[in-house]
């Protein structure tokens, strides 16, 4: 092996510590790389690569990047999903004989960041630590930026853990590889791309540590050591203190209804499914807060409806106050507008890099809970009365800040400026010494320019001469000779200095040094103080947050005419007047049809519903799915009546044309998904099918469709959505009591298709598919064709089509895949006509809805 020096020694030796990450190394005022690192940071940033001797045969790559600069560098690596290790001097090179030593101080990983783009105001950045141990499966869910920290568990269950991650959309997971190697296989579920890391040390002691004995103890074992696992991960990779991660919050899985990774997409709950954007989802829509803190829960909310009447019926007890009090709900919203990020905040703060204006946004912040405290208080609601006497104002908090810290400090914490005069007794004494250093030197350039005559005469001030005395050329010879002591020529000046100015300059300068150390002590002084008190605020974020959540969803619910929903513990939904919220509120120019939904015991609880497509089937399933998730975060609900059982679980599978992974494998993903619902549906779950079975041939998807159906009818019992092109499925009425047929009202005036977006009684007569062809302006040799072999098909399946049955009772009919094959061998021309959507037929469709 090659001999490097020792500095290159010294530069392996600390990156066998950081293999999986870019090593950052502190050499002077650059982060330098070399070797592999170099190489690949050179193309993912955009540096010159250039080479070092390093004692081998050949250069070593190497690049780097100035220190104070490093922080972007570092995010846009992190945004690339890389990790980074950053590598500093622990000795002054100024003041050491041979090389410094180094050492990792910090591992930046997509999980564990603390500021950059990708830290945005209302979102968290989480990172998810999954563990299996005898059966059970944990998860453990942290944001280093605001201090949650969230673990749970469940008797085994890998779609369960996948549902979970989903919820969180995790920048990293951490845990068994094992396990990691599995959720990578799904992937493409997740919203957006994960960092894996496989890790396995698990350090009890220094969680039990973090937490406390009292809190552990309380905690299931697969819990403990799941949290062990991050604990000892985010020690390994911060190296300093995780003051901010000071409370756990476990919870049940059981208490929340569960929404697995599709149906949160279909539902478009927090992003579109086209853009993945906020913009069009359901949280866009209902986004009101004031505060991040709020937005975040809010989110957490949408992702978590409840289970329990009661912790619902508290949440809209305060929506309902507010929803009618808009004077208090513009107060509260006039007064968590001036509240910062406290959680962030206080990361920051237990993080140790919070400066002199953080803590101003702080002192400001808690400046505003008085009045909000108030306004619970007085508040005609109990819940908001309860948040308002459990809020801890922090005052002293706030006082001590404000005694500390001036009104405008500056971003830097090190080079003075920041600590009020009054503070402290020393600061205020070098201050003094400081400025009347500075008046004698002022009164010193006074009295000199008297003295010799010279009115230009002036003393100025640089870092490497200090202060001098300075003389322009021109008035020279005016200058008694020996007056000061020559220190430097310009060009059309000289500098001089004297004893007595040297004397002063070396009291001021020795001032200034000590009061920039005394305040920079003085400041982290007093945020080790705040850092001991950090579970309060992050109690008091808490209350603020649900406060901003419940006036949100009061104006939203205010605005676009909600109702309050009620809550029952039976099984029949109903609801009169039922709108989807985000489809109605970007609708500009049509006014949103509303419509009812019944879904009972004794009126039937699955509708199967038909039309063509673009009537409004799919805006029609989502909006009560998206009701019931409303009524169930606590928020009103668009209908104009809204009676709402408690669904302790919503599936919703969509149709391959909306599915972005394509192909086959929907197919078989949307069988997969089948599956588990077949599984794990109960009587109290709500199903959205919507075109199911469309990724295969016809007649096999029928055939499907009808056998799920059948299913979701005679075996889980549950309310059930169900769209389908397949209108010869209308014949389940007749079999299945509860199922009932509807459909989408369309006239036909001219040439167009009106869609009427009202759900009517009874099954639509056709699909419309080829009439919706003609109207996109398909050749009519097309269209004709299309109606010439869409006969062909009806008349080679008279029977088997109406009538699927793949039960005991199916003998020696035709397979719909023989159809096919029959359709694809003669596909001769059309015998006879087939007639073509009238008027007449279109408007039998209508006559429903009269
Ligand atoms: P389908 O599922 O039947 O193909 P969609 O539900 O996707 O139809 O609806 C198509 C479009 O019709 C929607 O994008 C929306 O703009 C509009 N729409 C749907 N339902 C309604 C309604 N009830 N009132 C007004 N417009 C609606």
């Amino acid at each position: 092996m090659a001999k490097y020096t020792p500095m290159i020694e010294q530069y392996l030796k600390v990156k066998e510590g950081a293999q999986d990450a870019f090593l950052f190394f502190r050499l002077g005022d650059f982060y330098e790389m070399f070797f592999d690192d170099a190489l690949l940071a050179s193309k993912e940033l955009e540096i010159t690569l250039t080479g070092r001797e390093g004692g081998g045969d050949e250069k070593i790559p190497m690049c780097g990047v100035p220190y104070h600069a490093a922080e972007g560098y570092i995010q846009r690596l992190i945004e690339k999903g890389y990790k980074v290790a950053i590598c500093e001097q622990l000795d002054d090179p100024a003041v050491t004989k041979g090389m410094v030593r180094r050492d990792i101080v910090r591992v930046v990983t997509p999980g564990t960041v603390m500021d950059g783009k990708i830290i945005t105001d209302k979102s968290n950045n989480y990172l998810v630590c999954v563990t299996e141990d005898d059966g059970m499966m944990a998860l453990a869910a942290c944001d280093l930026t605001t201090g949650e920290l969230y673990v749970t568990s469940v008797l085994s269950g890998a779609e369960w853990l996948r549902d979970e991650i989903g919820i969180y959309e995790p920048a990293e997971i951490i845990g068994d590889a094992a396990l990691l190697d599995q959720l990578r296989s799904e992937a493409s579920l997740l919203a957006k791309p994960v960092v894996y890391t496989p890790w396995d040390k698990r350090e009890e002691e220094l969680a039990r540590r973090q937490f406390g004995e009292a809190a552990w103890v309380r905690l299931e074992k697969e819990r403990g050591q799941c949290l062990a696992l991050l604990i000892s991960y985010l020690s390994e990779t911060q190296r300093r203190s995780l003051g901010q991660l000071s409370q756990i919050s476990p919870y049940e899985p059981g208490n929340y209804m569960i929404l697995d990774p599709f149906t949160r997409r279909n539902l478009e709950l927090t992003e579109t499914v086209r853009e993945r954007s906020k913009k069009g989802s359901l949280l866009w829509l209902l986004d009101r807060t004031e505060t991040s803190m709020g937005g975040r829960l809010l989110r957490r909310r949408i992702d978590k409806p409840l289970l329990q009447r009661a912790p619902i019926e508290r949440r809209l007890e305060a929506v309902d106050y507010l929803y009618n009090q808009f004077i208090v709900r513009e107060d509260l919203r006039g007064a968590l507008k001036e509240i910062y990020d406290l959680e962030r905040l206080v990361g920051r703060i237990a993080f140790g890099s919070a400066n002199g204006r953080d803590m101003n946004a702080l002192k400001l912040s808690l400046a505003q809970i008085p009045s909000l405290k108030d306004m619970c208080l007085t508040s005609g609601s109990a819940t908001l009365r309860e948040i308002g006497a459990s809020m801890d104002e922090c005052a002293e908090l706030r006082d001590d800040i404000d005694m500390a810290i001036v009104e405008d400090a500056p971003v830097s914490v090190r080079d003075g400026g920041i600590i009020r005069t009054g503070y402290h007794e020393r600061l205020d004494e070098l201050r003094e010494a400081s400025t009347s250093g500075k008046r004698w030197i002022a009164e010193l350039e006074a009295k000199e320019r008297v003295a010799t005559g010279i009115k230009s005469l002036k003393i100025g001030y640089n870092k490497i001469f200090g202060y001098y005395i300075e003389i322009t050329r021109s008035n020279l010879s005016s200058l008694p000779e020996g007056r000061y002591e020559r220190k430097q020529t310009l060009a059309n000046a000289e500098r001089y200095v004297t004893p007595e100015l040297k004397e002063k300059e070396a009291l001021i300068l020795e001032a200034q040094d000590k009061m920039t150390d005394l305040e920079y002590s003085l400041f982290t002084e007093l945020r080790d103080r705040i850092a001991a008190q950090i579970p309060r605020l992050q109690a008091l974020a808490e209350k603020v947050a649900e406060i901003d959540v419940y006036q949100c969803l009061a104006a939203v619910s205010a605005e676009h005419r909600f109702v309050k929903p009620k809550l029952s513990d039976g099984y029949d939904l109903r609801l009169e007047g039922g709108r989807h919220p985000v489809v109605e509120a970007v609708l500009k120019d049509s006014a949103f049809i509303a419509n009812g939904s019944t879904l009972s015991k004794d009126e039937g609880n699955i509708l199967l519903i038909t039309g063509p497509n673009m009537a409004g089937k799919s805006t029609y399933m989502r909006q009560v799915a998206l009701i019931c998730i409303l009524a169930q975060i606590g928020c009103f609900v668009p209908a104009t009546s809204a009676e709402v059982p408690l669904i302790d679980r919503i599936f919703t599978r969509i149709g391959a044309a909306d599915d972005l992974i394509g192909g086959q494998s929907t197919f078989m993903v949307e069988m997969a998904d089948i599956q588990v619902m077949t599984e794990k549906a109960t009587s109290r779950s709500l199903i959205i099918i919507d075109e199911l079975g469309r990724g295969t041939s016809t007649s096999e998807g029928m055939a499907i469709a009808q056998a799920v159906i059948e299913y979701v009818h005679d075996t889980i019992a549950c309310k059930a959505l169900v769209s389908t092109h397949f209108h010869e499925l209308a014949h389940l009425e007749e079999s299945l009591q509860g199922l009932s047929n509807y459909s989408m009202a369309v006239q036909e005036s001219g040439d167009k298709v009106n869609f009427l977006r009202k759900l009517v009684p009874g099954a639509a007569d056709s699909s419309y598919g080829i009439y919706c062809a003609r109207l996109a302006g398909l050749p009519e040799g097309i269209i004709d064709r299309a109606y010439g072999l869409l006969q062909s098909i009806e008349q080679a399946a008279p029977q088997g089509r109406k009538t699927l049955n793949y039960g005991s009772g199916y003998e020696g009919q035709s397979l719909p895949g023989e159809v096919r094959e029959e359709v694809q061998q003669s596909p001769g021309q059309p015998q006879g006509s087939y007639a073509v959507p009238t008027m007449d037929s279109l408007q039998t469709v209508n006559s429903h809805s009269a």
